[in-house]
């Protein structure tokens, strides 16, 4: 999943079940990698599909639905598009209209078919489970360490964090937001039995001639996403869907997401803008709360 990981587990038996974590963490990373030839979702991409692991399309069925709860902002059929920018490789691009609109005709979600474990992926479709693997995966840990008998743990799978329980004493775990801007922490987020899931411009991007170029493609043009958002941050039970969501999230820009939070609802998010500005819907109130450099700004209620 390329970023660093942390597990921390409290309570009798932690030791054990934390070392149980990080197996299943390895094993769902071999499946999953988009990057690792061996993986299961690389090689239904090389063959168009195929039979898939049970967590693999336990994963992906559970991403498709997510996909068209946010319209398609989520799409998990982008990577033909996200390897033309050099995402995945580190060759960094930026391609041709046409190329892009050429690429995009092997965008569509909804031309997936997953029956059980057998996926059939149109010609020339490749899936990449980037945006939702790290949260799916915190939902499985979240599940394991339950079944361990264990209480209260938090997992931080890079900008993913999810909280089983609450702190050792009984009091909200803290989890820090960061400053898109690079100036540390922005904020503070109170969460207690789930997860808090970042997706920003600022953490995986090129620049060239002048032009910032972030790794969240908006799948209607296949260019990366600028919808005004620095990063916005879900807060949700379920880690897929924060996860999920949160990269929507940033495709669809605070008003549209707002839109999202008020007919969906299940979740709720911290927008920060381009402009430096930050708001929380309404069920954060009281949860988040500005942190150092950010303090003295305004802090925008958006309210159902
Ligand atoms: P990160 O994995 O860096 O925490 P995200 O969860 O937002 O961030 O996922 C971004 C990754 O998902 C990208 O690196 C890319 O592989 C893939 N991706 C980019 N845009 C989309 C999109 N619109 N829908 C689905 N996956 C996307
Ligand atoms: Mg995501």
């Amino acid at each position: 999943m390329d970023t660093a990981m942390r597990l921390t587990v409290y309570g009798q038996g932690a030791g054990e079940a934390a070392g149980l974590a990080r197996e299943r963490v390895l094993e769902l990373e071999a499946l999953l990698s988009v990057t690792d030839e061996s993986s299961d979702v690389c090689a239904a991409n090389r063959n168009g599909g195929g039979v898939l692991h049970a967590d693999t399309a336990a994963l992906l069925e559970r991403a498709l639905a997510l996909c068209g709860e946010t319209g398609g902002a989520l799409d998990v059929s982008i990577y033909p598009v996200v390897r033309a920018w050099g995402f995945t490789t580190g060759a960094y691009r930026v391609p041709e209209e046409a190329e892009l609109a050429a690429l995009l005709e092997r965008v569509d979600y909804t031309r997936i078919s997953l029956e059980g474990t057998v996926l059939t992926l149109p010609e020339g479709m490749e899936l990449d489970l980037g945006a939702v693997a790290k949260g799916w995966t915190g939902d499985r840990l979240m599940e394991l360490l339950r079944r361990e008998g264990i209480t209260s743990a938090i997992v931080e799978l890079g900008g993913n964090v999810q909280a089983l329980g609450s702190k050792p004493d009984g009091s909200p775990w803290r989890v820090a937001v960061q400053a898109p801007d690079g100036s540390g922490y922005a904020g503070a987020l109170e969460i207690t039995d789930c997860a808090a899931v970042t997706s920003g411009g600022y953490q995986r991007y090129f620049e060239q001639d002048g032009e910032t170029y972030c790794h969240i493609i908006d799948p209607a043009d296949g260019r990366p996403a600028r919808s005004g958002l620095a990063s916005v941050t879900v807060v949700a039970e379920e880690g897929a869907a924060a996860d999920a969501l949160s990269t929507a999230l940033f495709v669809l820009g605070r008003e549209r997401g707002e839109a999202l939070w008020r007919e969906r609802g299940g979740f709720e998010c911290v927008f920060i803008g381009e402009d430096g500005s930050v708001a929380v819907t309404q069920g954060l109130e009281g949860r988040f709360s500005l942190y150092g450099a950010w303090e003295g700004r305004t802090l925008e209620i958006v309210r159902k």
